[in-house]
């Protein structure tokens, strides 16, 4: 059985989750997840190999829910509650599952896939209700978990992790970030993706802390959460702090101060999922004093790079490895490169997953020879600390023989006093093989990309100056505020 349970009977009556304005213990938590597994074992031994899908908003019967499914021997698939019914068809299809546990204002919604699918519709309650039953013991090297990947390169891949997969994950960020008993996070990522449930959820409670639920994310309460001084740690993707830093600059002085000051105490603040833009950080330090520790990671390994808890945290750097991972920067061939030359991301440790469920030829090109993870991911040491270049799919634009970062060119643009946010790509081009392309997103009236091609030949060479523009009032994006970048690349296509 996971360690994450033994080590819950130890933190007994401490609390363990806040949810809709109630507390619970880990003696509750562990009471109910119980109750789960012993409802879904209904008579057999153990639900070894089977899918359970679930569609629950951040709360404590998610986590009940999703520690039943453990217990019981199961592998956990959480589902999206931010997704529309062919994302969670996709999902359903692809894992086989037999049953999708049900939060009540998505039973109706899930309906129409029983006929389709053949899945059956559980309602949560049916599941938390009181039950006894002999669990399975049962290897940490089993399948526990399928978390499908943002989707940003392709269609979304399930990636099966083992129960030792998780806890490596959980402990690597456990000691690198110094969690402890008295941590105290709030949750507002949804929580089908690693930075949610395994960097906010999963490691406050293997530390006995306690973690706080705002099922949906509303800058407003985050700040009042934050003002009223309860937090110790908070995590959010870069656009969750842009919107934070856009409630701040609207409020009046005496509010500014108060809620910087409390934003001040905070003992870490933690950034990523995607590249943080160096202005968001600057600007949050200016509000709060806390310089983001941004780190870099994937489905596929949990977290990878991180910036030093107590060290240096580099703006646009992305830190070291984690203790446990191991990490090199590679050629094409797989040769190592040297500092200041960029290369590929590989990964090998416990963190990293089992397999893509049900895709052997997908997982097999996933890895080299010799066992490492190529990540897809193209970055370079820079005096000692890592920096992502972006994926090599979709941010190394390759034109007339240059590997350009689309990161580099964003981080420029955001600089311009008269852009809030960008997105650059690559766009086929016969003659150059790709043309840099940038879909801007104004803060005013008045840019004009005459005049920013003229400020850009002062910042950067002319070859990675963007040769198309478009003009959006906001990126496309993902539930996790990434920016879907073949969506970018369609908005040149239609105009
Ligand atoms: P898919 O694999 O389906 O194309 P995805 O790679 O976006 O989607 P995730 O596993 O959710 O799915 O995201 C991992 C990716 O997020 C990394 O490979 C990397 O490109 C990006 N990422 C994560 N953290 C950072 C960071 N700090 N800076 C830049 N990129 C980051
Ligand atoms: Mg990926």
């Amino acid at each position: 059985m996971l360690k994450l349970f033994d080590r819950a009977k130890v933190f007994s009556t401490r609390k363990a989750l806040v949810s809709n304005k109630t507390e619970y213990t880990y003696n509750e938590l562990i009471a109910s997840a119980e109750a789960v597994a012993a409802n879904l074992l209904s008579g057999s031994k153990d639900l070894e190999e089977a899918r359970i899908t679930f569609l629950v908003p951040p709360s404590f019967e998610y986590t009940a829910i999703q520690w039943g499914i453990w217990k019981a021997g199961g592998i956990a698939v959480p589902l999206c509650v931010l997704h529309p019914l062919p994302s969670i068809q996709y999902v359903l299809e692809d894992t086989q599952a037999e049953i999708v546990i049900a939060h009540k204002d998505y039973v109706d919604f899930l309906r129409p896939l029983e006929a389709i699918l053949g899945v059956s519709v559980v309602p949560m309650e049916d599941v938390l209700v009181a039950g006894k039953a002999t669990l399975p013991n049962f290897s940490p090297d089993r399948r526990a978990m399928i978390l499908y990947t943002s989707g940003t390169t392709s269609k979304p891949k399930g990636v099966v992790t083992t129960h030792t997969n998780i806890e490596a994950q959980i402990t690597a960020l456990v000691n690198a970030w110094e969690w402890e008993k008295d941590d105290y996070i709030l949750n507002i990522l949804p929580l089908h993706h690693v930075h949610g449930i395994i960097n906010v959820m999963s490691c406050a409670l293997w530390s006995g802390a306690c973690c706080e639920f705002l099922p949906k994310f509303n800058d407003e309460k985050v700040w009042e959460i934050i003002t009223s001084g309860r937090l110790t740690l908070f995590m959010a993707v870069p656009t969750i702090y842009y919107k934070l830093i856009a409630f701040w600059d609207n409020e009046s002085e005496e509010e500014k101060k108060k809620m910087s000051e409390a934003a001040s105490k905070l003992r870490l603040m933690v950034s990523g999922s995607a590249a943080l833009p160096v202005p968001v950080l600057e600007k949050w330090r200016t509000i709060s004093g806390q310089t983001l520790l941004e780190r870099y990671g994937m489905t596929e390994i949990g977290m990878g790079l991180s910036n030093s808890y107590r060290g240096e945290r580099r703006p646009g750097h992305v830190g070291l490895p984690l203790p446990t991972v191991e990490m090199r920067l590679v050629d094409q061939e797989n040769n190592p490169v040297g500092a200041n030359e960029p290369g590929e991301f590989q990964i090998k440790g416990p963190s990293v997953f089992k397999e893509y469920w049900q895709k052997p030829d997908a997982t097999a090109k996933a890895f080299t020879k010799d066992g490492w993870f190529i990540t897809g991911d193209i970055g370079m040491l820079n005096h000692g600390l890592y920096k992502i270049l972006g994926r090599d799919s979709v941010d190394i634009v390759k034109s007339g023989g240059y590997k350009i970062s689309a990161l580099e060119i964003e981080d420029v643009l955001r600089k311009h006093e008269h852009i809030a946010d960008c997105a650059v790509v690559g766009l086929p081009d016969e003659e150059w093989g790709e043309v840099i392309a940038a879909c801007l997103v104004p803060s005013g009236e008045a840019l004009k990309t005459e005049a920013l091609n003229t400020w850009l030949k002062t910042q950067m060479p002319g070859y990675k100056i963007p040769r198309k523009y478009i003009i959006q009032r906001e990126l496309p994006r993902n539930v996790l505020g990434k920016v879907t970048k073949n969506e970018v690349k369609k908005l040149f296509q239609t105009k």
